[in-house]
């Protein structure tokens, strides 16, 4: 549950990951982009994303507030007020991730009802003998019964469901369109456990998004922006773990359904899914900064940490330096693969939700009993023609006309994320209040230096280490793509 600071990139690591970074910014003036920004930015197709985002990250944060104060509460309570400041950013080492991008690994120290558990469909899955390929037929029933055809046959021999026994695979799931409109495959090492429930059925959407778009020209097969493709998979999955749902599979025979239980569900999800946002958000906000020349090399790491108390609230677990390179601990910007995506796609997954549950007949925010987070789209065909006019199109169009033409909106939008947490924002504004707690961050001391022989080696809460003369070994791993085969993994 706890993470030390192992991932702090220092040295030798941190310097070429550095000379990495500056040298890619070269090659884009090649183009006609005026930096890698700006051409990271092309695909939105919006001469005002930088407001866009700023706007849709603005209308989320006052439920992001309300959760770190009381995550920091229950930390607080957890490991002491010596350790945890109740008005300071949070110290990254105790989020349970590397990043402090998703806090799941905390719930259980945290969760608002102890004992109250929401489902969980591993066990019984395990006790009705489900295999990885029922696992996948239960995902194809689920487009089937919303009026999509069947997978093509190729599918299910092409594809590699469960982890060989013969040699090693990289089991991160991965969905590959061949671009031959006719093989599409799925590699996942399948487990039987409710997690991968979801990821199957997510993979598959990305599956018929390929089918629904594959008539078009090759070059418009594709997501309507670099989100679409996961947000539709999101989307799906927040349907697929709803108790309803997991009933109508019979995997569940009586479910209960009281606050408690609904508090406990929509904070795991908000430890995952909100937590995320600001994080996603900070990585390419860094990036576009370094690209476009606004910080220099010598301001690398304290800018990230900058930016990282600005948006996430978050603080480093001991003092920093520019001798350090700590974004460089993340696969993304060592592999330089933009971030954006998932900071549109974890809006746009609810925006989609919102929509398709609307379809469904499921979902009326003036009525108190049919709240966002228990809509299930199973057997919708309504909801199925939505998602079709969605996928169909592919990125034959702008993203935003794709997007009003199947659900009637057309700008990024943070509050079908907002009316999804209702209940939980409510929970968190009453609870913060009874134990009176800060809503917000203050700077508490010095999180990052320029040189580490000026820093006075001490930060609030924790010792600078001498962690820069512990070198790391930091593997970049290299996924090399096929030129004519375009895959989508699941990997934050
Ligand atoms: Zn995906």
């Amino acid at each position: 549950m706890i993470i030390g600071s192992d991932f702090l990139v220092t040295g030798q690591y941190g310097v070429r990951l550095v000379r990495q970074h500056t040298k890619h910014m070269l090659l884009t003036f090649i183009l006609d982009f005026t930096d890698t920004a700006d051409y990271w930015m092309f695909p939105y197709e919006s001469p005002s994303l930088t407001h866009d985002l700023e706007e849709a990250w603005e209308t989320v944060k006052p439920l992001y507030e309300l959760l770190h104060a009381y995550v920091r509460r229950r930390l607080r309570d957890f490991y002491g007020p010596e350790k945890i400041n109740r008005r300071a950013p949070l110290p990254a080492h105790v989020l349970g991730n590397m990043w402090g991008q998703s806090w799941s690994h905390i719930f259980d120290i945290s969760q608002p009802y102890p004992g109250r558990d929401f489902l969980d469909v591993g066990p019984e899955m395990i006790r009705q003998g489900y295999s990885p390929v029922d696992i996948f037929r239960l995902a194809e029933d689920f487009f089937v019964s919303m009026n999509f055809s069947a997978l093509p046959l190729d599918f299910w021999s092409g594809s590699l469901l469960q982890e060989p026994a013969d040699r090693v695979v990289l089991c991160q799931p991965s969905a590959w369109d061949f671009c031959n409109r006719e093989d599409f495959r799925i590699k996942m090492c399948t487990r039987i456990n409710m997690k991968d429930l979801i990821t199957a059925h997510h993979e598959l959407a990305h599956i018929h998004y390929f089918i629904q778009y594959r008539n078009l020209p090759k070059v418009f097969r594709d997501g309507a922006n670099p989100a679409f493709h996961e947000a539709i998979g999101e989307a799906i999955g927040l349907s697929v773990g709803t108790p309803r749902h997991l009933q109508a599979l019979g995997l569940v025979q009586t479910s209960v359904d009281d606050s408690a239980v609904n508090i406990n569900y929509l904070y795991m999800m908000a430890l995952d899914k909100v937590a995320f946002l600001p994080f996603t958000y900070l990585m390419d906000k860094w990036r576009y900064d370094v690209f476009k020349g606004d910080i220099y090399k010598d301001q690398y790491n304290c800018h990230w940490w900058r930016l990282s108390e600005l948006y996430t609230g978050i603080k480093p677990p001991v003092l920093r330096s520019e001798m350090d390179f700590d974004p460089g601990s993340k696969y993304h910007i060592a592999a330089n693969i933009p971030y954006m995506r998932f900071f549109v796609s974890t809006l746009l997954q609810f925006q989609l939700y919102r929509a398709l549950c609307r379809a469904a007949g499921q979902y009326d925010s003036l009525n108190i009993n049919q709240p966002l987070h228990k809509c299930d789209i199973y057997r919708s065909k309504e909801a199925g023609l939505v998602l079709r006019r969605l996928m169909e199109k592919g990125s034959s169009l702008p993203w935003n006309e794709v997007l009003f033409q199947a659900i009637g909106e057309s700008r990024l939008d943070g509050n079908a994320m907002r009316e999804y947490f209702r209940p939980l924002e409510d929970w968190l504004r009453n609870e913060n209040l009874r134990t009176q707690e800060y809503v917000g961050w203050v700077y508490d001391g010095d999180y990052c230096k320029q040189s580490i022989e000026t820093a006075g080696l001490q930060v609030y809460g924790g010792f600078y280490n001498g962690a820069y003369a512990a070198l790391q070994s930091y593997t970049v791993l290299i996924i090399s793509i096929w030129a004519s085969i375009s895959l989508y993994i699941l990997k934050r």
